[in-house]
């Protein structure tokens, strides 16, 4: 059967790609510019250890055109590209418009293609921000971020709500017959094959380079790229996922104990110790905006439920010390 991969260039999709051609798929990706084709195949082969070959169809999702060339022929669609930038958006819209539209074109040319099941990437963002005070216990897949809370929430955050509710609002309704199953990943961290992908990777690029005199309290559950990978591959073949969604995560760590991994990991590098006290990190916040949006998180340990990836898709993640040590 044929897949295509959009956003081919990033992080999970590079492990996605593999994964897919390992088990038999043919893979098509879809990239703002073919021009990437070519370096994305050498890294895919350097990382494979053989070469790797796919057919890269150029496709933004800003724009119509591509689409529906990206999709001719293919039996399944992993939809992975969305924005995913390091910096907060001076407008929202520059991440919400591509993010939902973005879904709304690729679910469309599927349809209309035939296509028989869209994976999609969501994000744990679309699940456990926005919440304010009220933030559930324990999160699980029943769970929505509050997209309108403009004031805990963050625009990336906000674009993933706004995109998945688009895509199961379409399916549920004009694209009824298109089957639709998405992945919700917390951070994602593990081995990635260029410098140059995922912003999730600060995590453990910014404590390793001495970045940070300190970590905020702040924590995060971990999943590897390559549980990701394969959760997206379990949701296109199972039956039971169709119509469904996954927190796709394992361990919750507080950034200090991804530290002390880090620490263990290579003691020879400078690696920062300790916590931030909250009321310094409030006070960062006055000058620098962008961290308003973390502080209703602050000593508050983030909790949820994966007991359907463990179930349903059958993945017991990997431990996150090993996720973080591949990723550092
Ligand atoms: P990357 O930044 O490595 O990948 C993002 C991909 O999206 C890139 O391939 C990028 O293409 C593509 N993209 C961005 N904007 C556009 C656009 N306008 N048109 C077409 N393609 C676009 O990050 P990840 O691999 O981590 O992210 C992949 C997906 O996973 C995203 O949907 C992200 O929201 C989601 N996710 C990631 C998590 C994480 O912790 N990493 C956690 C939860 C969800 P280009 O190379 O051209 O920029």
């Amino acid at each position: 059967a044929k897949v295509l991969v959009t956003g081919a260039t990033g992080f999970i999709a590079s492990h996605l790609i593999l994964q897919l051609i390992e088990r038999g798929y043919e893979v098509r990706g879809t990239a703002r510019s073919t021009d990437k084709a070519a370096r994305l195949n050498q890294i895919l082969s350097d990382y494979a250890g053989k070469p790797v070959a796919i057919e890269i169809v150029a496709a933004d999702l800003n724009k119509d055109e591509g689409w529906a060339e990206a999709v001719k022929g293919v039996d399944f669609v992993q939809h992975v590209a969305s924005p995913f930038p390091t910096d907060a958006p001076k407008s929202a819209d520059e991440l919400i418009i591509p993010a939902r539209d973005g879904a709304l074109r690729v679910l469309r040319a599927a349809k209309a293609e035939g296509v028989k099941r869209v994976v999609m990437t969501s994000s744990m963002a679309a699940i456990g921000y926005g919440w304010g005070e009220k933030r559930p216990e324990t999160l699980t897949e029943v769970h929505w971020s509050n997209a309108d809370n403009l004031k805990d929430n963050t625009a990336y955050a906000r674009s993933k709500t706004i995109a998945e509710k688009a895509a199961w609002d379409y399916v549920n309704g004009e694209g009824a017959g298109l089957e639709l199953s998405v992945i919700n990943p917390v951070a994602v961290l593990g081995p990635a094959m260029s410098a140059d992908v995922s912003s999730s990777l600060q995590l453990v690029s910014q404590p390793l380079e001495g970045k940070l005199p300190a970590f905020p309290k702040l924590s995060f559950g971990v999943i590897d790229v390559r549980d990701v990978a394969r959760a997206h591959i379990e949701a296109m073949e199972r039956p039971e996922a169709v119509g469904e969604r996954f927190i796709c995560g394992g361990d919750v760590l507080w950034m200090d104990e991804m530290g002390e991994v880090l620490r263990k990991a290579f003691p020879d590098q400078k690696i920062p110790k300790g916590t931030l006290p909250n009321w310094l990190v409030r006070l960062f916040a006055q000058i620098n905006p962008p961290l308003k949006q973390v502080l209703p998180e602050l000593g508050k340990k983030r909790a949820y439920s994966n007991k359907k990836l463990k179930t349903v898709l059958g993945i017991d993640p990997i431990p996150a010390d090993e996720a973080i040590i591949a990723s550092a």
